[in-house]
């Protein structure tokens, strides 16, 4: 909401639109109850918010988690409201929850919450109105079987009504890799913008999940020096400041994490070509760039000052905390704002849709090179904006998505 002022203040926004924005336009609450395997009830809260639909249909993941909350799904539904009018698609923003915690479910009890959630919704969603998706916890199979239930509900096959689906149900290539390509896309309009050579640039990478991983592939085979690497369990760092091989990428991809760069398997190993340090003395190991594709809240105020990277990059959501960005932008940092950053994902989801819509599917080279031509023009419209106000990167984010899905709900009176 903060960052939501700030934009309707450089903006001059009429309150009547910012009071819009300021709510979701619709909260949506159900009961589920669920027959466990063993003969019992049990009742699960799940949410659906449906905030912003001036630039097209609500489009948003649902997430299967125990601390879910309704603030929370309001919070994500704005974010989502903001990245995909950042990303320039024809969408709004929504997210969804459940109050549970899949891993404690039989894979039975998870298909019929998961049918029971489309259910308690049915009548709100559709290719037209609300696009769901997976978020946090929810897979490919459960989109699968949320697309069943629907299409018994419609009496056909609807596959547009929900996006992360497996490919063989509609799921569009390129998915799985979508986040770690377009953050990479982004950062290279960046580099050649301050003129820098990715072959004399080093790099350090927190969280080597889905995004992170992808990422290092990436930005390895594109020549930057990778220094430092981080998961849950340890961070390693290369002391000969040339770069960790591919192979040690590949090798430690192979293993459980981080702790498997090498044979001892152990975080005090004493192995020569590489040095176990922690994730907090990681991130403020001196380099150009940053990316942290693990957690919310990692640069805080109380570690900024010692925060050396030039660039920082926002594959996860929320790292910076807006007091932290503060400090970091008056030191000249420049940071890829989430938002951008990590549209990739969101942006297939919308290829995905845009894909059942026409029947008509892509080759993953196709995926790429939409996607590739979708983030150079967020970040340019980015880049501009945050030249004509001059604001950091987020704030001009923030700005261009307020000012597109305002001049679209003008355009409606509403
Ligand atoms: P993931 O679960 O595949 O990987 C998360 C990684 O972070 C793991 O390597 C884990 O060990 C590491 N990690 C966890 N706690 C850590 C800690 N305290 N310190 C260092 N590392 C830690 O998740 P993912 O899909 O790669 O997503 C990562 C982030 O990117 C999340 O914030 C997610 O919301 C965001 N994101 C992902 C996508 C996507 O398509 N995967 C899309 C948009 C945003």
């Amino acid at each position: 909401m903060t960052q939501l002022d700030k934009a309707a203040r450089i903006l001059n926004l009429k309150p009547s639109i910012l009071a819009i924005l300021k709510k979701p336009k619709k909260i949506l609450q159900a009961a589920i109850p669920i027959k466990m395997d063993n003969g019992e009830m049990k009742v699960f809260d799940a949410f659906r918010v449906q905030y912003n639909n001036a630039l097209g249909p609500y489009k948003g993941g649902i997430r299967f988690h125990p601390q879910v909350n309704l603030n929370e799904i309001k919070a994500l539904a704005f974010w989502m409201t903001i990245k995909t009018a950042v990303a320039g698609l024809p969408m709004g923003g929504g997210k969804g929850g459940v109050i549970v915690d899949p891993k404690k479910l039989s894979p039975a009890e998870l298909e019929r919450l998961s049918r029971g959630y489309i259910n308690a919704f049915k009548n709100f969603i559709g290719p037209k109105t609300d696009i769901p998706a997976p978020d946090v916890y929810t897979t490919p199979q459960i989109m699968a079987w949320m697309a069943d239930e629907y299409a018994k509900f419609v009496g056909h096959y609807e596959p547009a009504v929900i996006t992360g689906k497996p490919v063989e149900l509609g799921g569009s290539l390129g998915r799985d890799t979508a986040t770690a390509q377009g953050g990479f896309y982004v950062l290279n309009e960046l580099i050649k913008k301050l003129k820098m050579d990715p072959k004399k640039t080093c790099m350090l990478i927190q969280g080597f999940g889905n995004a992170g991983h992808h990422f290092a592939h990436l930005a390895y085979h594109a020549g930057y020096c990778l220094e430092g690497i981080a998961d849950s369990k340890t961070a390693v760092i290369d002391p000969s400041g040339k770069g960790f091989d591919y192979h040690v990428i590949e090798h430690i991809k192979k293993g459980k994490g981080v702790v498997d760069i090498c044979e001892c398997h152990e975080i005090d190993c004493d192995c020569k070509d590489h040095k176990h340090i922690t994730n907090m003395q990681m991130l403020e190991k001196d380099c150009d760039i940053l990316v942290l594709a693990a957690l919310e809240n990692q640069i805080t105020s109380a570690n900024a000052g010692r925060i050396k990277a030039k660039i920082i990059l926002e594959l996860a959501n929320g790292p910076t905390t807006p007091e932290a960005e503060e400090k970091l932008y008056k030191k000249g940092k420049i940071i890829l704002p989430d938002v951008l950053a990590n549209a990739g994902g969101v942006i297939v989801s919308y290829f995905e849709w845009a894909q059942n819509m026409y029947g008509y599917y892509w080759t993953e080279k196709e995926v790429q090179d939409r996607l590739k031509t979708k983030m150079i023009s967020a970040f340019s419209d980015i880049w501009n904006y945050s030249e004509k106000f001059n604001v950091d990167l987020r704030t001009a984010a923030f700005v261009l998505a307020v000012d597109r899905i305002a001049k679209a709900m003008e355009l409606k009176s509403c």
